[in-house]
């Protein structure tokens, strides 16, 4: 089973991934906890040049490319060969996020970004993609609070990009309502992992 945590900035993704790893591991199924951009040494060294670059940074389509090389990394040398051997993958971003920041925030089409998806990584889907949403002045208080010199975060974006990466995911999950489920991330932490809890039920 693959299952994807996907959302903005500061909306609870990694806690309530280490979370459900957790509860699935306790529960006696092998499970792959993982990340974008990021999760294998290749990955990570991509994940490297994406967040440490100054100046101007990354144009939309070199950061496309990036995204799309590093997730092809991980999806051969750690996703699929987890998902092949019976094992769950959790993983925290996947394609909807270079959907979301790389297309709807950068503008490039959804086609290719999913032409790039499929060139890297055969199309490759979560079973389930879990929708973390939360009003944007609980994300700011959180990451303000995390990362406070923003090392971890690719920056120089303004707000409406972020409007726009947020919008984009909106429209994903209404295409695809099979794939996605929508979870309050603005709740106590362990209500939000209950929602992620029962949002798995049909794939336990
Ligand atoms: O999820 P995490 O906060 O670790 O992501 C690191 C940075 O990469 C964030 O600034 C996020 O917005 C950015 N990102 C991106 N496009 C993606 C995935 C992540 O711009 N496809």
């Amino acid at each position: 089973r693959f299952i994807a945590l996907e959302g903005g900035e500061g909306v609870g993704k990694s806690t309530q991934s280490k979370l459900l790893a957790e509860a699935l591991q306790s529960g006696g199924y092998e499970v792959v906890l993982t990340r974008e951009p990021g999760g294998t040494p290749g990955a990570e060294a991509i994940r490297a040049l994406l967040l440490g670059t100054e100046g101007e940074g990354w144009g939309a389509r070199a950061e496309a490319l990036l995204f799309a090389a590093a997730r092809a990394d991980h999806v051969e040398r750690l996703i699929r060969p987890a998902l092949e051997r019976g094992a769950w993958v959790i993983c925290d971003r996947f394609i909807d996020s270079s959907r979301a920041y790389q297309g709807g925030g950068g503008g490039l089409s959804d086609e290719d970004v999913l032409t790039l998806h499929r060139i890297g990584s055969q199309g490759l889907l979560p079973d389930l993609t879990l929708l973390f949403e939360v009003p944007v002045d609980v994300s700011s208080a959180r990451l303000a609070a995390r990362d406070a010199d923003g090392s971890d975060r690719i920056g120089g974006r303004a707000a409406e990009y972020h409007a726009r990466v947020g919008s984009a995911f909106e429209r994903f999950a209404e295409a695809e309502p099979e794939r996605f489920v929508h979870i309050d991330g603005a709740e106590d932490v362990y209500v939000v992992h209950d929602a992620v809890m029962s949002a798995i039920g049909p794939l336990l």
